[in-house]
């Protein structure tokens, strides 16, 4: 494919990061990050053990324009040099995407740039064309603090929803597992560390959904049972923390193994052409070795690529927004979003028919 080469200024402030990156490049990619910029509220949300929107939204207004100003000073890049401007519009915290979305549109306005106003989900679903030029149609595993889902994804206006979690999102059970351990926050990195000096079979855990007495066909997850089942073993004994976390990490490899499984059934079943077909994982919880090295396992067994973006562009960053914005911008849309309101709320395969 030939065509024009774009340089797109991506922000992102959903959650408890704030980010601002310059990518340049076109679809499919990959693409060249000029600037990556993540300031992460981490420790200002640490003593609650969790996100707090309020302190979350004014810690992005205090600093979205110096993290703005540095991701050009970074790529060496000014307002005028870029194609467009693009913002997570959702789905999100809403006080933080408004801090974003706003102040995108008022650069956006100040320097007549178009501005696209991007889902924070299609930000993690293309990364891998950004970092490795992956082809469409391909399978996705979102797997993050706030999500858990399996699509097929077939464009950037074809998503087709193959499984959710019914209760937590994956990350959200590592962090809820790491408190009742009494890890650190955030609990996905410090559980994995622990788990490994851990047994994996020191106790016993459900994997709801996959099997037992409510074993279900589909991709759907749960993970909240898992967690509850947790917290009863360490009410009724004092449990060695790095048995606990190896444990409690198989069974969600176990989870998110077999529900992957079947979403690649689904995804040859709708997309049967596709010779080699590719895996993406992303979101958070794919830094996880021991789940990258488990899903690597299926994939060689089902004959499947696998393609994970490098950690610091899974959790999350402002160049997968930059990207998702520039595919929209290189397909022609994106030039009305000054209308564009922030969503807390927004599925990704809600444009496109539901796949199963
Ligand atoms: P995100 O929502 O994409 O920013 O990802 C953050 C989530 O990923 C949090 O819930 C983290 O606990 C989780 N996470 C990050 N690293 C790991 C890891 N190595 N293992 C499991 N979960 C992780
Ligand atoms: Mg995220």
């Amino acid at each position: 494919m030939t065509g024009k080469t774009f340089t797109i200024l991506g922000i992102e402030t959903s959650c408890d990061e704030t980010a601002a990156a310059v990518v340049r490049g076109f679809p499919p990619g990959p693409g060249q990050i000029l600037s990556n910029v993540v300031f992460s509220q981490t420790e200002a949300h640490a003593p609650y053990g969790g996100v707090v929107p309020e302190i979350a939204s004014r810690a992005h207004l205090e600093i979205v324009d110096g993290v703005i100003e540095q991701a050009l000073a970074d790529a060496c890049v000014t307002l005028g040099e870029l194609d467009g401007i693009a913002a997570t519009a959702g789905p999100g915290l809403i006080g933080g995407v408004m801090v974003g979305l706003t102040t995108a549109k008022g650069l956006a306005l100040a320097c007549a740039k178009p501005l696209v106003a991007v889902n924070h989900l299609m930000g993690h679903a293309l990364t891998a064309r950004l970092t490795h030029g992956v082809a469409f149609p391909f399978l996705l595993l979102l797997v993050s603090g706030g999500h858990c889902q399996l699509l097929g994804v077939g464009g950037i206006d074809d998503f087709r929803l193959y499984g959710s979690t019914i209760d937590d999102a994956v990350g959200e059970a590592f962090d809820k597992a790491a408190k009742i351990l009494g890890l650190p926050y955030p609990g996905g990195p410090a559980l994995e560390a622990a788990a490994r000096g851990g047994n994996p079979r020191a106790i016993d855990l459900p994997r709801p959904l996959v099997t037992g007495h409510n074993a279900r066909p589909g991709a759907d997850f749960s993970f909240s049972g898992l967690k509850t089942a947790l917290r009863l073993q360490a009410q009724q004994q004092r449990l060695d923390v790095a048995d606990a976390s190896a444990s409690f990490q198989a069974a969600v490899i176990d989870i998110l193994t077999d529900r992957t499984r079947a979403a690649m059934a689904m995804f040859r079943a709708d997309f049967p052409d596709v010779d080699m077909p590719v895996l993406v994982v992303a979101g958070g919880v794919a830094a996880n070795q021991a789940i990258g090295a488990a899903l690597n396992g299926l994939a060689a067994r089902e004959g499947f690529a696998v393609r994970i973006p490098p950690p610091r562009l899974c959790t999350d960053n402002a160049a997968m927004i930059a990207w998702a914005g520039l595919e929209m911008l290189a397909q022609g849309e994106g030039e009305s979003a000054l209308r564009i309101s922030p969503r807390a709320r927004w599925p990704l395969a809600g444009k496109a028919p539901v796949g199963i």
